[in-house]
């Protein structure tokens, strides 16, 4: 099952799709939650229901469709894991000219909801805010059934499904205030979907190719299968202690090919256009707009 919030015909949908081409409007259904959270905290109840409109007719073809963020407006901030590839751990440090140390817990931050856009929205550019705007692709997980102290050998059970992140970051920021928050939780800065996959089509979410263009060019190539801390060991660590819900999103870190980090840097500018890729899902469009 694919799920995707759009926009079509003038009205704001949630869809279900078996291959992406064609998408049930579930707000059509009495008795199916018109968001994804409601509809991902009782899934099972729903599942028949879904089941149901699978099999039915399509009410809109992608092509017609405007793909909106999959949640927009997260209960919770988006939480992310820092330095969480090898060789993107090593770049980072080469370029500030320090000696390599890979951590040896998995480092967290969160960015605000108000950062979260969805495909084709322009991702701001203010020149009184930052200087040094730069991409990181990254495998969003989707947490499915709410826990706490989950286990590795449970952890997989409380994924609900996968989407795309890009953690769009402003590195002056992120240097200026020596932490992670402010210069990334920017507006604009946490585009996500084009749509959510569900997990039973991503049999092995660590094997998954993970990708950047930059205006077509290739900047970051890799697999998950490179993560420092699998889902597994993210999923044991960050619910030590505190509760994951259903509905929760986690942005598991970016490999290397970063713009700061290229030589000369790569930063973003006025009209670049970021495509954000993990297979399996799709490919995440946003373009960068100078404002202010
Ligand atoms: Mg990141």
């Amino acid at each position: 099952m694919i799920f995707a919030r759009y926009e079509a015909r003038g009205k704001t949908a949630l869809g279900v799709s078996n291959d992406g081409k064609g998408f049930v409007d579930l707000t059509t259904l009495s008795g199916v939650p018109g968001d994804l959270v409601g509809l991902i905290r009782d899934f099972a109840r729903h599942e028949a229901a879904l089941k149901g409109a699978l099999a039915a007719k399509p009410t809109h073809q992608a092509s017609e469709i405007r793909f909106l963020a999959p949640i927009p407006s997260p209960d919770k901030n988006v939480f992310c894991v820092g330095r969480n590839y090898k060789e993107h751990v090593e770049e980072g440090f080469r370029a500030r000219g320090q000696e390599t140390k890979l951590p040896q817990f998995p480092q967290f931050f969160t960015k605000p909801r108000t950062a979260v856009v969805g495909q084709d929205d322009e991702v701001p550019l203010d020149p009184k805010v930052t200087s040094a705007l730069d991409y990181e692709v990254e495998l969003g997980v989707i947490i499915g059934k709410t826990g706490k102290n989950i286990s590795q050998a449970a952890a997989l059970d409380h994924i609900f499904g996968y989407t795309v992140i890009n953690d769009v970051t402003a590195r002056d920021l992120q240097r200026r205030h020596d932490q992670w928050f402010k210069g990334k939780g920017i507006d604009g800065s946490c585009p996500m979907g084009p749509v959510v996959v569900h997990k039973s089509r991503i049999p092995d979410p660590q094997g998954l190719n993970i990708t950047m263009r930059v205006n077509g060019e290739t900047r970051q190539n890799s697999n998950t299968k490179h993560m420092i801390f699998d889902l597994k060991v993210i999923i044991e660590q960050l619910s030590l202690g505190m509760t994951l819900e259903a509905g929760d999103i986690i942005a598991t870190g970016t490999p290397s090919g970063v713009g700061f980090a290229m030589t000369p840097p790569g930063l973003l500018r006025n009209g670049d256009l970021m495509e954000a890729e993990v297979e399996g899902i799709g490919v995440l469009r946003n373009r960068v707009k100078q404002v202010g």
